[in-house]
């Protein structure tokens, strides 16, 4: 691979903050249910084999999604458990455990992603990236 190229900070490149370069990565797929829910998948880096990120997804965006979901799930299981009754109570049970659950898988992620940004820019200040004039580029 091109070391050099792997030393220039490019924020919507996966960066590995072990190898402390933009190495190569393939994705994983790390869980998938049975059942057919989501798959996950993550950026593994080719160098180390551990989980590599784009520094540009936005862990704050990510955790305010999470937050607003996995209340959403806990209210609604508290609502059930409330006024339902019968086999329904099983799923407003479900949602109780589920929500907090959830909550916890993402919060783990989000952290990753937090971790994995901060390190990224601290390396990237070093070789002369400018986090504001990139964010002036994109015009936000
Ligand atoms: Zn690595």
């Amino acid at each position: 691979m091109n070391s050099k190229e792997s030393q220039i900070p490019n924020p919507r490149k996966p960066w590995c903050k072990n190898c402390k370069a933009h190495t190569r990565s393939y994705e994983k797929v790390v869980t998938e249910s049975a059942n057919g829910g989501p798959q996950v998948k993550h950026e593994i880096c080719k160098e180390c084999g551990r989980r590599v990120i784009a520094p540009e997804h936005c862990p704050e965006k990510a955790f305010s999604c999470v937050l607003v979901l996995c209340s959403g799930l806990f209210v609604l299981g508290f609502f059930i458990v409330l006024v339902g009754s019968g086999d329904i109570l099983i799923l407003g049970y479900g949602l109780l455990v589920v929500g907090p659950l959830f909550y916890f898988l993402g919060l783990k992620d989000v952290k990753f992603a937090r971790e994995n940004k901060k390190a990224w820019i601290v390396w990237a200040k070093e070789r002369g990236y400018n986090e504001n004039e990139e964010l002036k580029a994109e015009g936000k």
